[in-house]
Order: structure tokens, then C-alpha cells, then sequence
């Protein structure tokens, strides 16, 4: 038995497995029950309780209750959506914290929680410590929830060996490495709160993830509030006169539950009777809820997930019949409606072999087992979602890892100083598809010194490595002096998740003018390159061209001033072309110059002294 455990850190709950045997099982707690609630409920006095305990409290004392914190997980103040949750999230000091009653916590520390309880279930199931995991994030995750979830792992005394994408791991469930080769596969995954969809790619054993897209705010948790709204509608039109009741934390509580319950029930049941004994005024409260009245409040959640898939498809480049299977992945997809939209978009049938609670949860332990060596025969591959890369002269988002690169992977290039004197550089990484640096998404930044140089002699080598956990690091060293200065993300990642979807659209949506703007800088950028060049040779040499030449020069140089300020980029090109044309003698004066006074430079030189 490998001493790697498995683990799902889900929205809703988390589920702990280990190879036993040669064979992926998920451990229960002392209760039988494999699904460990993603709620920690803070009593009054007395130590934080987790799992189904501290669910059964959100009903009770649902300003104390913790529940989808993975949502928060890695956020950044403004990046919450701290109004949907009934208990106090707080931003400031440039952190989100969670505070109940006196005491204020971090969602790290709260899934710190969430894993330690695991850790107790396993180690009570199995008689002995686990101290080593493999930890699943959506593919979404950025630098810094990946790096979050590490944090909550260590936090709760596991040293984390892997952090992989829920979807890939759901792969690995599904036994797909017994596909034949080049076989492609779609993992639709709608989770509680994250929806992701991957395409990947078996061959010679190994899986590839040919694409992923996805949003990290929508999922099985956007129903159950539709559905509270519904049930809201409902018993105010019956008793208008308790509309302002429903809105007591424990009420509203109350309801989510039952909303949360009757969905669960009607994707097995046609229609389920929801009733409410004790309202406010010794009232009662009974609805019969069809299956289609739901339906029609997830569609339009569901059909978000459609834009992700086509576009997903296209990243890979394939279309749906290219496809070898499609697999389901979260509880939402156990909903008929969701099955059917699959199907539609898919144009097949999904399989629905595995349990889609559990398929990530053991597609961990199966990776966990690979790693300890108990299976050797696959190995993952992950991809990046977005591109990175650091903003260069002009405010241009230079890529250095392009989206939908395999990792882990090591990428670098060479910078040098684009203005004399410079004795520094500062390096900004930057996370997205747009074409100018504005426009992406600042990680984080850093400045790298060097001696004072002439424009142009820098050499700074910038290396971007993803490792095996999708976390970035930043390096960038000086060649004259080999100092070099490596990125901490932890404390300066600025990314606002929530936009990842919107990045991709938006970089879809303004792609011509981008590329206008890019062209443009770089055109520009050229031209003030030329002028100032221009006129230091034509105070160096100028004396040796004719009248005619030089009044033609200067009549060039006006052209590019001019064509600078008409923002015209067919002009501006046009201008500089000539003038690049148009001082060539120019240059070859300039060269002449520069041979003679080497030349001239060597003969003043006293002989070399010999060595004895
Ligand atoms: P996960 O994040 O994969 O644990 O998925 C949890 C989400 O799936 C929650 O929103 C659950 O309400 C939802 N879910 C679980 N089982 C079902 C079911 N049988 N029908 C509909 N939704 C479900």
C-alpha cells in the first residue's frame, strides 16, 4: 500500500483515496460515508467542526458556517462575490479573511481544516499516519490558488507531492488509458462551483490535455440559488406578509437546504413535494416542484457552459465527431437536463461509467499511486490555460509560454536595455491573451540591476518554469554579472479570476484593434529608434553629404515626425521605410567613420610585450 494519498478539495465536498492493492479505493469516515462536506462551522467556544456536522449547522448558525470557501480560495479583495454568503468575508489589507464572531480566519486556514479532517478519516480507516498528497484544483486555478491549496495542504500536515487538474485526474478514473491510441476525450465537469471542460489526448499511454477552458464561477451552486429565489416568489405570494422574514439568515438557510435537497431528488423523481411545518406565524408552506419548473431555472446556467466547450473544441482543433468519448464529471451532471445538453453539444452520448462525485477523487489516487511508483504505465500531462509572459517597450505583452503549452515546461529569452544609462530593468509577468500590457492581467514584478550601459547592451535572460504543479516561477539573471533575482508570486499575483473566461472572449472581441495597437507601437517605437540615430550621424558626418542629400534627409525626417502625429500607420510605415531608404549613404559614412578611427585607434597602440 503507497503512503500517497488522493484527494478531491471540492466546492461542495472533498473525498480522500489510496491505492490499495494496485487499486484506487475512497476511504470512509467513521460514519461509512465517503463525502466529507466542504463545511467548517466555528461554535461559539470550543474547537472548529467539520464535514456533515458542521453542514447540518448551516441551517442553525449560518453566520458561523463555512461553506464553498474554495470559492474564495486564493482571492484577492474585490475578486469576491462576499455578498452570496451568509457569513462576514472581509476585504482589506489586501486580503480576504473570513470572520466569525470575534475570531478571523483565511480560506487557506478553513481548507486547512477541510484536509485535516480528511487526513484524521484516512489515517483512522487505515490504522496509520498518510502524510503525503496529491491535491486536485480546476483546471482554472491560477498561480495563486494553485499555490493556496499547496499552502492549506502543508497547513494541514501533508507534504503535497502534486497539485493536478480535477479533469485530468477524472480521465485517469474513467480507465481511459485502456482507449486505443490517439483516442481524444472531452471531460465536461460542473462541479458546485467551478465548471471545466478539458480535451485530451491519449498516446502511447500518455495523456496529453490538448485544451481546457472553463469558468470558475458557475456551477450546481447557481441553481440552488435560483431555485431559493423560486421558493422565495412562491411562499410570499401565498403569505405576503412574512416577505420580510424569509430574509433571516436562518430561514434563508433553511431554505437553500430544502432547494438543495429537492434538486438531488428530481433528477431521479419527476417531481417532489417540498414542505415547510414552522414559518414565522405558526405558518406551514407546501409546494409541489416539478422536475420541468427546475429545469427551466437551470437552463440558462447550463447553456454557459456551451461557449466553453466550443471553444475548447477549437483550441484543439477538433470537432465533436473527432471525439472518442465524453465523460461527466461533479454531481450537477447526474441532472437529465445536463446529460442531454452534453449530448447536443457533443453530438453522442456521454458515458456515464463512473460515479461523478468520485471520479476526481480517484483519478488523485491513481496519480498518487504513479507517483509512488505502484503504476508506471501512464503519465500526465497538463496544459497552461492562458499565456504568460512580461511587458516589454511600448507596453507590448511579450508571450514566453504560449496558452495551451504542455507542463510542465521551461521557457526564456533575452532582453536588453532600451534606453542609455539604464541600470535596471523591471521585469512585469503578465497572465493573458491580449495584446498589450494594460490589458493582461500583472502576476507580479520585479526589478533586476546592472552596470550603466549605451542603449542596446543589456543582456538579461528571462526564464519562465511551470512545474509539475502548474506553479510559475520567474527568473531573471544579468549574463555580465550572473546576479539574478527569481519572482515570489505569493506576494504579488493580481489576478482576478472571475475574468478568466471574459480574458479569452475579450482578447477574441478586440483582436484586430489590438493588433492595430501593436503594430502601431512597434512602428512607433522604430521611428524614435531612427530619428534620434539620424540626427547623431548627421551631426557626425553630415558635413560629407551634398546639400541636395542632406536637405533630402531632413525633408524625410520631417515626414516620420509628422506621420508620428497622424497616428496614420500606413503613412508612418511608408515614412520610415524611406527614411531607413533614404540615409543609407548616410549609414555607409557613418561605418567609414567608425573603421578609420579603429583603425587609427590600433596604430596609436604600443606594441605588445612579450611574456618574457
Ligand atoms: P461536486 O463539486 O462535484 O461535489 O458537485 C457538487 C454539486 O453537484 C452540488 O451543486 C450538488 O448540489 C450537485 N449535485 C450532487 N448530486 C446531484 C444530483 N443527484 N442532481 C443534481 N445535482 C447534484
Amino acid at each position: 500500500m503507497t503512503d500517497i494519498v488522493g484527494i478531491d478539495l471540492g466546492t461542495t465536498n472533498s473525498l480522500i483515496g489510496i491505492m490499495d492493492s494496485g487499486f484506487p479505493i475512497i476511504l470512509a469516515d467513521k460514519e461509512g460515508l465517503r463525502l466529507t462536506p466542504s463545511v467548517v462551522h466555528y461554535p461559539a467556544s470550543g474547537e472548529p467542526v467539520v464535514g456533515r456536522t458542521a453542514a447540518r449547522m448551516r441551517v442553525i448558525a449560518p453566520e458561523r458556517t463555512i461553506f464553498s470557501v474554495k470559492r474564495l480560495m486564493g482571492r484577492r479583495p474585490g475578486e469576491t462575490d462576499k455578498d452570496t454568503f451568509p457569513f462576514s468575508v472581509a476585504e482589506a489589507q489586501g486580503k480576504v479573511s473570513i470572520s466569525v464572531g470575534e475570531k478571523s480566519t483565511t480560506p487557506e486556514e478553513v481548507s486547512s481544516l477541510i484536509l485535516r479532517k480528511l487526513k484524521t478519516n484516512a489515517e483512522q480507516g487505515l490504522g496509520r499516519s498518510v502524510d503525503r498528497a496529491v491535491i486536485t484544483v480546476p483546471a482554472y486555478f491560477n498561480d495563486l490558488q494553485r499555490q493556496a491549496t499547496k499552502r492549506a495542504g502543508e497547513m494541514a500536515g501533508f507534504a503535497v507531492e502534486r497539485i493536478i487538474n480535477e479533469p485530468t485526474a477524472a480521465a485517469l478514473a474513467y480507465g481511459l488509458d485502456r482507449l486505443k491510441d490517439r483516442s481524444k476525450i472531452a471531460v465536461y465537469d460542473l462541479g458546485g462551483g467551478t465548471f471545466d471542460i478539458s480535451i485530451l489526448e491519449l498516446n502511447e499511454g500518455v495523456f496529453r490535455v490538448l485544451s481546457t477552458n472553463g469558468n470558475t464561477r458557475l456551477g450546481g451552486d447557481d441553481i440552488d440559488r435560483e431555485l431559493v429565489r423560486l421558493l422565495e416568489e412562491r411562499i410570499t405570494a401565498r403569505h405576503p406578509e412574512i416577505r420580510n422574514d424569509l430574509k433571516t439568515a436562518a430561514l434563508l438557510a433553511q431554505l437553500r437546504e430544502l432547494a438543495h435537497d429537492a434538486k438531488l431528488r428530481l433528477s431521479e423523481e419527476p417531481a417532489v413535494q417540498i414542505d415547510i411545518p414552522f414559518l414565522p406565524g405558526n405558518r406551514r408552506f407546501g409546494y409541489l416542484l416539478a422536475r420541468r419548473e427546475l429545469e427551466a431555472l437551470a437552463r440558462p446556467i447550463i447553456r454557459r457552459t456551451r461557449s466553453h466547450c466550443l471553444r475548447s473544441m477549437d483550441d484543439a482543433k477538433l470537432s465533436p465527431h473527432d471525439l472518442d468519448e465524453v465523460i461527466l464529471v461533479g454531481g450537477v451532471t447526474r441532472m437529465p437536463l445536463v446529460r442531454q445538453f452534453v449530448a447536443e453539444i457533443f453530438q453522442r452520448l456521454p458515458n456515464t461509467s463512473q460515479n461523478p462525485d468520485e471520479a476526481v477523487a480517484v483519478g488523485a489516487t491513481i496519480q498518487a499511486g504513479i507517483l509512488s511508483g505502484d503504476i508506471q504505465s501512464i503519465v500526465l500531462l497538463d496544459v497552461t490555460p492562458l499565456s504568460l509572459g512580461i511587458e516589454t517597450f511600448g507596453g507590448l505583452m511579450n508571450v514566453i509560454i504560449p496558452r495551451n503549452s504542455t507542463i510542465p515546461c521551461k521557457a526564456g529569452e533575452m532582453f536588453t536595455n532600451a534606453v542609455a544609462n539604464q541600470k535596471s530593468m523591471w521585469i512585469k509577468v503578465l497572465q493573458g491573451e491580449r495584446e498589450l500590457a494594460k490589458d493582461n492581467w500583472e502576476l507580479g514584478s520585479f526589478e533586476i540591476e546592472f552596470a550603466r550601459v549605451p542603449k542596446g547592451v543589456a543582456r538579461v535572460g528571462v526564464q519562465f518554469e511551470i512545474d509539475a504543479n502548474g506553479i510559475l516561477h520567474v527568473l531573471a539573471r544579468d549574463t555580465s554579472t550572473g546576479r539574478e533575482r527569481v519572482l515570489d508570486l505569493t506576494s504579488a499575483v493580481d489576478v482576478s479570476d472571475e475574468t478568466v473566461e471574459k480574458m479569452i472572449a475579450e482578447s477574441l472581441d478586440h483582436a484586430f484593434d489590438d493588433m492595430a495597437e501593436r503594430v502601431w507601437t512597434e512602428t512607433a517605437i522604430k521611428s524614435n529608434e531612427l530619428l534620434p540615430a539620424v540626427k547623431s550621424a548627421l551631426t557626425l558626418v553630415g558635413d560629407q553629404l551634398t546639400d541636395r542629400n542632406r536637405e533630402e534627409i531632413e525633408r524625410l525626417v520631417s515626414a516620420v515626425t509628422e506621420a508620428l502625429e497622424s497616428k496614420d500607420i500606413q503613412k508612418l510605415k511608408a515614412a520610415n521605410a524611406a527614411l531607413d531608404e533614404g540615409t543609407q549613404h548616410l549609414a555607409t559614412l557613418l561605418i567609414d567613420r567608425a573603421m578609420a578611427e579603429a583603425e587609427k585607434r590600433r596604430a596609436q597602440r604600443p606594441p605588445p610585450t612579450g611574456s618574457r
